[in-house]
């Protein structure tokens, strides 16, 4: 796998080949590829042998243009400012292109969190919760779950943001658990708009997803619960994976059991109805139909997206392709689903919970699905009429012409200050 890209090069390269089609100015392009700031900070936190640990920690606000930037938090060892940068930059664009009134962040502690306690990841998180108290809150910036997160941080951190504040602030945070003021369906939202964004495509392609082969590379929560519901939509998953490896069945995996499993044992590998094991990569270069990358940056370079075999791929994951991947990948007519809009549906659900804290009042499961499978739609619709429009080949392209220019007009509107 390719280690190398720079996400954030990515990033603003993906806004380059959108501003050719673009009528902005440079200049305006020109702040349309920077965070407006980012904070570093060092955590030093007491572990539970009375020792001291220091964490580096970052929350970049990339673009609060469209209305409070809005963007998870991640814990990994791999988490960099370049990362987190360009994580903050792909939730403006998220934003703007399923047409939410928010704007673009993201947040991420330099830490495995499997080598520490609960105790010590609560305080590593209330750590990070006292210095963000000042930069966020439900007008400023809303940060939410992501990599290694859910709901039990976004909780610590609701709760720190509170006490500190001396108020009652829901909204401040997303992805909270039902009681303390979640949505019903965020946890599966990410992976719903995924499908759904899939089913689209299929429609838009004349291709058939029942019976449709399917491989999922990851199995978090974007991944298990995207190969769950296009198992239930008729297709057929015949290989899922996570960081210690992939597992293969021609004629299909059950994704529950294959979730229950790893849930017992740490890994999908080894569970008992595969035919075979695969690697990641071997995964990622299946004759599937559909492929659902669930896992982190980076995952298809540009040479192992020459043996790219899948006719359409659903981005659950951020950034899974590198710029060189996705050129090859438009090259062989693979149909990319980008990103900012395959995986908007946890940003388009973390809205409605901020919608519903405003209010103080909670929707239901049926509805909030509902409003999710309509915004994404709609967006897919749009993505569409806007690779007809300019006669795109590639419509991550035609994403970021309809994105860059959202975020461009408001700026516009507002104009320049100071
Ligand atoms: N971390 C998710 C993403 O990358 C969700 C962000 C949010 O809900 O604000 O889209």
């Amino acid at each position: 796998m390719a280690e190398d890209a720079n996400p954030f090069e990515s990033l603003q390269s993906q806004i380059d080949e959108a501003a050719a089609y673009l009528d902005i100015g440079d200049d305006v392009i020109e702040r349309l590829k920077y965070p407006e700031r980012v904070l570093e900070t060092n955590l030093t936190i007491e572990l539970d042998d009375g020792s001291l640990e220091r964490f580096k920690a970052f929350r970049s606000q990339f673009n609060g243009d469209r209305g409070p930037y809005k963007g998870g938090i991640r814990y990994h060892p791999q988490v960099s400012q370049d990362e987190v940068m360009a994580l903050s930059g792909w939730m403006a664009y998220k934003t703007a292109i399923v047409d939410i009134p928010l704007g673009g962040g993201k947040g991420g502690i330099i830490v495995d969190p499997a080598d520490y306690s609960e105790s010590e990841l609560e305080r590593l998180t209330r750590a990070f919760a006292v210095e963000l108290t000042p930069l966020i809150g439900e007008d400023k910036d809303i940060p939410a779950p992501d990599v290694n997160t859910g709901q039990r941080e976004m909780n610590w951190i609701k709760d720190t943001y509170e006490t500190l504040e001396g108020t009652t602030e829901p909204g401040v945070i997303t992805g909270k658990n039902l009681a303390s003021g979640g949505s019903e369906g965020r946890v599966e939202a990410t992976g719903r708009s995924t499908v759904l964004a899939a089913r689209e495509a299929f429609e838009y392609l004349d291709m058939d997803l029942e019976g449709a082969t399917v491989a999922v590379q990851g199995y978090g929560n974007a991944g298990w619960i995207a190969a769950r519901l296009i198992d239930e939509m008729g297709a057929t998953v015949v290989a899922v994976s996570d960081s210690s490896g992939g597992i293969y069945n021609a004629d299909g995996l059950d994704p529950v059991a294959a979730k229950d499993h790893k849930n017992e044992t740490g890994s999908v590998v080894g569970y008992p109805e595969a035919d075979d094991e695969v690697t990641n990569e071997e995964l990622l270069t299946l004759d599937v139909d559909l492929l659902i990358p669930a896992a982190l940056e980076n995952a298809i370079d540009g040479e192992l997206a020459e043996d790219v075999q899948a006719d359409v791929i659903s981005e659950a994951a951020n950034g899974p392709l590198t710029p060189e991947a996705d050129a090859v990948l438009e090259d062989k007519d693979v149909f990319v689903i980008p990103d900012i809009l395959a995986n908007a549906g946890g940003v388009t659900v973390s809205y409605f919970e901020w919608v519903q804290n405003s209010q103080r009042f909670s929707w239901t499961e049926e509805k909030v699905n509902a409003e999710l499978e309509a915004v994404i739609v709609e967006a897919f619709d749009g993505l569409v009429e806007t690779i007809e429009e300019f006669d795109l080949d590639n419509p991550r392209t035609a994403a970021y012409v309809v994105a860059v220019q959202r975020v461009a007009d408001a700026f516009e509107e507002a104009g320049s200050f100071p």
